[in-house]
């Protein structure tokens, strides 16, 4: 008995389970929303599968996914008043903010199939609500997320890392891939790294959930030398290992040099400050106390317009109406990102510009309010007055967020051959690691949406494969 317990004890001790088996019916690189889902959903089917995590603790960015899990045809969405939406909607806001180049049947499966997977969550235990306001780019209201406005990721990987450890799926953090095995043009397994050495998994089937290259500058600047010295918002593990991996068995990229950069960024540190600010009603200022642009248009087009201001930062500014029910923007102002002011006075101290001139933009946007027209720039919804002080103010400005290119797959989540333009039997992959559902900028909300729509596509379809 003690024997059993001081192995199991050491086995954690080295990231490695007791009794670790050396072969699975499906392997899923990475434990992020797409690989937890993929792994779940191939579990559920009867696959047995080992998820493989290069860090030491699972979740990758999906762990700072902020703002919301976009579906249309929601029955949270229908509660609260938005009747008119639909996959269709959906579909078109996502090909008009992805500048038309998204794979459109790619973008049919998630637009159709992401109400589902918000189900799905549900059914798990996610306590997500519908939420109001619009992000960039949106025609309606579709995101969903944590009632109380805490960040969605953490409450994601809460529900998918329960449902895993329920059902008893070995995954082995510490665990690095390094390359993925064929025979006879099949994917026949993995070499991982461990803390003991280099080992091989044998398996049927491999599904890539490794996530984007946004933390691997040299890889970001070789597709898009512009974006040298750009901060990023991703965390360490994101280096597009999976993309290099594909490419050694042949596979097609799609869009690898669409790489997205996000305007509300804390340049010393890459911390994230989410677009659900802008769309439950705050504004951006320049250093000179005036509006640049209509926050809610695409994070793309509203970080080109925030580097043309000088220095090329930005002010977010929000009010006490939001800070009383958002627990994320409670925690900004906690962690010291954003900061308060208690008149519009002091916003114009804190952004060093004429207080006549910040006056001038808040009654601007009051008129605008007021008359639900935005004369200056458009702007389509303005949810609050924004004249509720105090004002909370984090200086911003664009940085590295999204990869939205990657390996080519199609609708099954098969990835495709550079060769044969045909599936690589065996090879599977969802989530960021791919290229063509967002085409060339990914909307607020929608990454999400993606990984769980693919990560359980990924998962069955490697099911399928391996005939469970
Ligand atoms: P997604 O949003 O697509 O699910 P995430 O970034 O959330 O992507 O998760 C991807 C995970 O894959 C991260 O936790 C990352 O550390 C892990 N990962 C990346 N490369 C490897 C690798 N070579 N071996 C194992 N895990 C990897």
């Amino acid at each position: 008995m003690k024997k059993t317990i001081l192995a199991a004890a050491l086995a954690a001790m080295m990231s490695v389970p007791a009794f670790a088996a050396d072969s699975a019916d499906i392997v899923v690189i990475g434990s992020g929303g797409a690989g937890l889902s993929s792994a779940i959903t191939a579990t559920e089917k009867g696959a047995k599968v080992i998820v493989l995590e290069k860090m030491a603790f699972i979740g990758g960015n999906s762990n700072r996914s902020e703002g919301g899990m976009n579906a249309a045809g929601t029955k949270q969405q229908l509660a609260d008043g938005v009747k008119d939406d639909s996959p269709d909607i959906f579909f078109m806001d996502t090909m008009r903010g992805g500048h038309y180049l998204n794979n459109p049947q790619l973008l049919h499966t998630l637009t159709t199939q992401a109400a589902g997977a918000e189900e799905w969550l549900l059914s798990l235990g996610a306590n997500f609500c519908h939420r109001m306001g619009r992000g960039g780019g949106q025609t309606r209201a579709r995101g969903h997320g944590p009632c109380d406005g805490s960040p969605v990721g953490i409450e994601l990987m809460r529900v998918l890392s329960e449902r895993a450890d329920k059902d008893h799926i070995d995954i082995r953090v510490n665990n690095r891939v390094t390359e993925i095995l064929t025979k006879g043009g099949k994917v026949s397994g993995v070499k991982v790294k461990t803390a003991k050495g280099v080992e091989t998994i044998n398996a049927k089937a491999v599904v890539l959930a490794t996530g984007g290259f946004g933390a691997n500058h040299k890889m970001v600047e070789k597709y898009r030398p512009e974006l040298k010295g750009f901060s990023t918002t991703n965390q360490p593990g994101a280096t597009g290992d999976g993309i290099v991996l594909a490419q050694k068995l042949g596979a097609s990229l799609t869009d690898i040099e669409q790489i997205q950069i996000h305007p509300t960024v804390i340049k010393k540190n890459g911390a994230l400050i989410s677009e659900s600010m802008r769309a439950r009603g705050g504004i951006l200022l320049n250093k000179n106390g005036k509006r640049f642009t209509n926050e809610l248009l695409t994070r793309d087009v509203v970080s080109q317009n925030e580097l043309k201001q000088p220095d090329g930062i930005g002010f977010l500014i929000v009010d006490d109406s939001i800070y009383k029910k958002n627990k994320m923007l409670r925690s900004y102002v906690s962690e010291k990102l954003m900061t308060k002011c208690d008149s519009v006075e002091d916003v114009a101290k804190l952004i060093g510009a004429d207080p006549k001139v910040v006056k001038a933009s808040f009654e601007q946007y009051w008129k605008a309010f007021d008359s639900k027209k935005d004369d200056l720039f458009g702007r389509p919804e303005m949810v609050i007055r924004l004249d509720q002080a105090p004002y909370y103010v984090a200086q911003v400005t664009p940085g590295i967020h999204h990869t939205m290119g990657g390996v080519t797959i199609n609708p099954k989540a098969e990835v495709i051959s550079k060769k044969t333009e045909k599936p690589i039997p065996g090879l599977f992959a969802a989530g960021e690691v791919t290229g063509g559902v967002h085409g060339g900028n990914r909307i607020g909300g929608n990454a999400v949406a993606d990984i769980v729509t693919f990560g359980r596509i990924s998962g069955q379809s490697a099911a399928a494969y391996v005939g469970k």
